[in-house]
This record gives C-alpha cells, structure tokens and sequence, in this order.
C-alpha cells in the first residue's frame, strides 16, 4: 500500500522516533508547527476516526497523554493541542489515522480557530434528536 506512515512503521523511510511499544509509534513530525510536535501512530493502518476500533483508539490516547506529559516535563511547556484531522475537508493529508500532540507557546504561529455560524432553534432540536438517535 502506498502510505507514507506503514513505510515509516516497516522502515522503508526514516522517521525520528520517540515512542514505540507492539502497537504503536511516535514520532516528531516532519513539517512542525512547534518544536516537539509529535505524531502518535498505530502500526496497523486505519484510515481515520471511522476505521479505528475503540481499544486501538484509547490507547492511541494514553499514549497522546503520556507524550504530553513528557513535553511538558522535558520543554517545560504546559499549553499543548491534542488533534486528530478525518477527510481532507477537515485537514487530512495523510490517510493513516494518527493524533497530533502540538506545543504551544507565546505569539507562535499555529492557528486553530473559528468563527461562529448561527443555528436556529428548529434546526439545533434536529440536530439534538439526529446526533442521539445514531449513537
Ligand atoms: P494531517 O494533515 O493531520 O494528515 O497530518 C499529517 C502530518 O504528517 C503533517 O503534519 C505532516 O507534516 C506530517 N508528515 C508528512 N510526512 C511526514 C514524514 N515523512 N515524517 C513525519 N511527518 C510527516
Ligand atoms: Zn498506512
């Protein structure tokens, strides 16, 4: 398959790893929005939020905490984003799930955010009821 991410997994291309263990890696990513952004990647190749199971998700999420922690002993830094981008609309360029762990500090240049839309009350009810009903 042509993945950026399993040729990282089986060593075809180098990465800078800081984290491994059976099921998942950790790396600093290539293109940083900060120094010590990392990338927490699991070995078997899900594509987004839809493909993962729910076991290989939670510990993807540890492992996000436990980078986190290391970050904020070993930076010093303790403003960190956690992302995880799903369909290109959304911001994925690679198409191998994997979360973001971002340092954040003064005036840096990373920018998440929004402006907001306004939802009627009608529609916002639909959405409540559309949202519970598919759980
Ligand atoms: P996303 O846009 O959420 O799919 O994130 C993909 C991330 O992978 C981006 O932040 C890229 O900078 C990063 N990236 C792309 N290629 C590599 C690579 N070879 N090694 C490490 N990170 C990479
Ligand atoms: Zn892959």
């Amino acid at each position: 398959m042509d993945c950026i991410f399993c040729k990282i997994i089986n060593g075809d291309i180098p990465s800078n790893k800081v984290f491994e263990n059976d099921n998942f890696i950790a790396i600093l990513d290539a293109f940083p929005a900060n120094e010590g952004h990392t990338l927490i990647i699991p070995k078997k190749h899900f594509e987004n939020i839809f493909e993962i199971d729910e076991e290989t998700l939670k510990e993807g999420y540890a492992i996000a905490k436990k980078i986190a922690n290391s970050i904020k002993k070993s930076l010093n830094i303790d403003n960190i984003n956690i992302l995880q981008n799903n369909g290109a609309l959304a911001g994925q360029t690679v198409n191998h799930f994997h979360i973001h762990v971002i340092p954040r500090i003064e005036n840096d240049n990373v920018i998440i955010k929004s402006s907001p839309v306004s939802i009627d009350n009608d529609k916002i009810k639909q959405i409540i009821e559309n949202i519970k009903e598919n759980i």
